[in-house]
């Protein structure tokens, strides 16, 4: 994917160059809402490049293209996640960046965007650039990296946030934590509106979440574990809005759990604060009913919520006041997860599996369009100045090749990802990437799907 940087500035987006595909996708139902498109059709990828679309049939291969035929599968523009982990540096044994963007491209990703919460955190220009370094020979789908807001997260000192944008820092973000002082955070957005980068916000009011371990209400009652209320998050978003508008500065609000969150953004969108959103895979389909069951596979944060919320939520997907889906990737080593609930980590993986979740839980039931969800999983860039990928010619080829009648085991095969701690794992799941290109070069095919090879 071509990053729109600053002229001599720095790429927000980087990966591992590699051969560009060169392809041609036969016969496939090519699904662009940006392009207005929904056909069968053969595209022509040359020198990675969206280089023909043609009807079906109508387009040559040239020579020593490969070719796949797609009869009865789905291209769309592959997917972008603004929210991910990948644990470099310091716990690479949970994921590192080869590890994670196989775990991306396995998920029909394009672009994705690193969290600055490692150890030590992305709060510096040595960091930024050690990590930058790393994308260039292990990233096979490109990543943009966040720098942290605060020194060293502690959410009292910012950053040099001028000169991390200068050194690459496609946004700010302490995620991981909220920002607790909204003084700190006033002058963060203050230097925001100069530097550029939007501001990424992990909202929680640590006064109200404290040590919960799920969400506050009936199931935690029941089990008698510390809740975290929804007003912990919608609080905070509410605050971080205000703020947001008094400075004219951009934020963009992580993963919303609660129905009280989206009306918060609602208002906020109503007045003007300029305030994009993401929802997580795993809040759109899953309830705190899940926790019943003890297993920590479903602890994470913000965590699971209500029916209500789950409603709420994907009425905002819908309406758009919800920007995007985005996975909250976050990768655990098993010693974190397999100890009891109250002490496991908090954080679910969801790269290889999120299109197919949204797919079986919310499209095939009908609740939304195939074409929305394509929309939510694309646009999660935009936030952070990076488009939505396209399939129209001319454009660098993002692609997702999708056999949607496909039925998998999540876990059954392994995961790309180096650790297993999905919240789907077992599941039965409906759609399965079958090939992916990102940033032009082909990222990942489904081992079993054979490829012909034309001339
Ligand atoms: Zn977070
Ligand atoms: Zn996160």
């Amino acid at each position: 994917m071509t990053a729109p940087a600053p002229q001599n500035g720095p790429s927000w987006l980087l990966h591992r160059p590699g051969d560009p595909a060169q392809v041609l996708i036969r016969g496939a139902r090519v699904l662009d809402p940006r392009s207005d498109l929904d056909a069968t059709r053969d595209v022509l990828v040359r020198a990675g490049e969206v280089a023909e679309i043609g009807e079906s049939g109508s387009v040559e291969a040239p020579e020593r293209a490969e070719v796949v035929e797609a009869e009865g599968m789905m291209l769309a523009p592959a997917f972008v996640d603004p929210h991910v982990h990948f644990r470099v540096p310091g716990h690479e044994h949970e994921e590192d960046l080869e590890t994670g963007t196989r775990a991306a491209a396995a998920g029909g990703y394009c672009a994705v965007i690193a969290m600055a919460n490692t150890e030590p955190p992305v709060d510096s220009a040595a960091v930024l650039g050690s990590v930058r370094d790393k994308a260039l020979t292990e990233a096979s789908v490109p990543v943009g990296f966040v720098a942290n807001v605060t020194q060293g997260m502690a959410g009292r000192e910012l950053t040099e946030m001028a000169e991390l944008r200068e050194a690459g820092a496609i946004g700010f973000s302490d995620d991981g934590l909220p920002i607790r002082s909204a003084r700190v955070l006033r002058r963060a957005l203050q230097y925001q509106r100069l530097a550029g980068g939007v501001i990424a916000l992990h909202e929680e009011d640590p006064e109200l979440s404290a040590a919960g371990v799920m969400h506050e209400g009936e199931v935690s009652a029941v089990l008698g574990l510390t809740g975290v209320p929804a007003v912990s998050e919608s609080t905070m978003i509410a605050r971080d809005c205000s703020l947001a508008l008094y400075e004219r500065a951009r934020i963009h609000i992580q993963h919303l759990s609660a129905r009280a969150s989206v009306e918060e953004i609602a208002r906020a969108k109503a007045a003007e604060v300029q305030v994009t959103c993401e929802a997580s895979p795993h809040h759109l389909t899953l309830t705190d009913e899940e926790v019943r069951s003890l297993d920590s596979r479903f602890k994470m944060n913000p965590p699971l919520r209500t029916e209500d919320d789950r409603q709420a939520l994907i009425e905002g997907l819908r309406e758009g006041t919800i920007d995007c889906v985005a996975t909250d990737h976050a990768p655990h080593a098993p010693e974190e997860k397999e100890v009891p609930f109250e002490q496991a980590a908090m954080g679910v993986t969801g790269l290889e599996q999120a299109f197919a979740v949204l797919h079986t839980d919310l499209v095939l039931p009908g609740v939304i369009s195939m074409e929305l969800l394509v929309r939510r999983m694309t646009q999660g860039g935009e936030s952070f100045g990076i488009p939505a990928p396209r399939i129209a010619p001319g454009e660098p080829a993002n692609m997702a090749l999708i056999d949607l009648e496909h039925e998998w085991e999540v876990g059954a095969g392994g995961y790309e990802s180096r650790s297993p701690n999905s919240c789907f794992a077992g599941r039965t799941l409906t759609g399965r990437v079958m090939m992916t290109v990102a940033g032009g070069q082909v990222a990942f095919r489904q081992r079993s799907f054979a490829i012909g090879a034309a001339g």
